[in-house]
């Protein structure tokens, strides 16, 4: 039997220490009391368990496996489970408390929450995987529910993976409850709109603030970082809506045309090519990929991966506007000298939170038990980033702070509200 005990958190700039970091800032920003503080910042439930599962060559594995309710003041807890090797409790509670400041800037009726099971989906055959996802969500049988707490995909699971939870809690229950779970197939109740709905989400939000920046999106230009879901569909809508996109990368490397590069073209590259960008011919191959972040363009989409702002290179950004696609592309120590410059950026608890809005479509559209369209789903999207940005916008006049401390205090306040009002014990 293999158990290996949990390795503690690595010591980098923490794209979730910049979170407790600039929640700090908010949190005094609105004069919060210590002890709603000490309410919003302690998870409402850990719960740990061991999955002991069968594999493949017939010996016993034991996994951990891990679900954080950060909280459930305003509706049940929503977030993502992830398969991977480094998933650790600090960690998943980091993110639970993520997705309860990112539900409350949207101002949808979801809490917070945040799951993961540590193992190596890439080393392990699809049913030792089906397994294991089919005891993690026994062993939280009564944690998840569609009043309680309702997951999603994250790093290392996707919509197979939803489908496993929910059939094996549908049995669980004696009927198919397929409001337990988002993310899922099509068939199963999954939500149109939903795979391009996080890159929607940066379309209106970078369309929102370039309108109060009075930049106009037939004469911007735009570079993207990342060309997987988020950055593609990101590229994809702002092309559609007049910007030059004239640079865009992948982890194969960047490229950049001064006229504009063809995303529909790229995109149809890409899904020929294995999924990457890799000796695409649309645009020069830039000799270091980073150099994308630091071009001289209106726009910024960072939609790869966390801490690819820092103070190593925030001096060089020349565009006015930062849209971040991916969560905490920004490290902390980058703020005050993106605010020093007068560059907005666009915060990933507001700028990608079109994703959870589409998920949480997809639980409404379960209990109602019908299928709305497309375009019914994305009209309704656009409506609630578009009200989101105005608020944040709103908060970053009222407290004179940047939209990324203005999104906290839009959303703790009203989570400290709700709370307020529900009251303790
Ligand atoms: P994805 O796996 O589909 O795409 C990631 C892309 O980033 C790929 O093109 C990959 O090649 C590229 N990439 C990786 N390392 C890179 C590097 N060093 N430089 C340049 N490009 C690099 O993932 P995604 O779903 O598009 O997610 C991207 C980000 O958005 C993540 O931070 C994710 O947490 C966040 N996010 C995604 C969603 C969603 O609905 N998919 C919702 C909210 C936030």
């Amino acid at each position: 039997m293999a158990y290996i005990e949990p390795a503690p958190i690595k010591d980098r700039e923490n794209p979730l220490e910049s979170m407790m970091e600039r929640f700090n800032i908010a949190a005094e920003k609105l004069g919060l009391s210590d002890e709603v503080y000490n309410v919003l910042k302690n998870p409402a439930r850990q719960v740990i368990v061991s999955l002991p599962i069968t594999m493949d060559n017939g010996k016993i594995q034991v996994f951990e496996g891990i679900r954080v309710v950060h909280s459930n003041i305003l509706g049940p807890a929503k977030g993502g489970i992830r398969f991977a090797p480094d998933v650790h409790l600090d960690e998943v509670k980091a993110l639970a408390a993520w997705m309860t400041w990112k539900c409350a800037v949207v101002d949808i009726p979801y809490g917070g929450g945040k799951g993961g099971v540590r193992c190596n989906p890439r080393e392990m055959s699809k049913g030792e995987i089906e397994r294991l996802m089919r005891a993690y969500t026994m062993a939280m049988i009564d944690v998840f529910g569609p009043d309680k707490d309702i997951p999603a995909p994250d790093m290392g699971t996707g919509p197979r993976e939803m489908a496993w939870l929910m059939d094996e809690y549908s049995k669980a229950h004696g009927m198919t409850v397929n409001s337990v779970v988002t993310g899922k197939p099509l068939v199963l109740g999954g939500s149109l709109g939903r795979t391009e709905a996080t890159g929607r989400g940066v379309m209106v939000s970078a369309l929102a603030a370039m309108q109060k920046l009075k930049i106009n999106p037939f004469q911007a230009t735009c570079a993207v970082q990342g060309f997987g879901n988020v950055g593609s569909w990101a590229a994809r809508l702002l092309e559609e809506r007049g910007l030059k996109v004239v640079a865009i990368s992948d982890h194969t490397g960047a490229f950049y045309d001064e006229k504009g590069i063809d995303i529909v073209k790229a995109i149809e590259f890409r899904d020929a090519n294995g999924g990457h960008l890799e000796g695409f011919k649309g645009g020069d191959k830039m000799e270091d990929p980073m150099d994308l972040l630091t071009l001289d363009v209106d726009v910024l989409v960072p939609a790869a991966v966390e801490d690819v702002i820092t103070a190593k290179n925030v001096d060089q950004i020349k565009a006015k506007l930062i849209v971040e696609g991916a969560n905490g592309p920004t490290s902390a120590k980058a703020d005050a000298i993106i605010n020093e410059k007068g560059i907005m950026a666009v915060p990933d608890i507001l700028a990608n939170a079109g994703g959870v809005t589409v998920s949480y479509f997809e639980w409404v559209q379960n209990r109602l038990g019908y299928k709305w369209t497309a375009d019914r789903v994305n009209r309704r999207s656009d409506r609630i980033m578009k009200d989101a940005f105005e608020h944040v916008y709103e908060a970053s006049k009222k407290y004179d702070v940047p939209m990324r401390i203005a999104a906290y205090i839009v959303a703790i306040d009203k989570v400290a509200k709700t709370y307020t009002f529900r009251g303790g014990y």
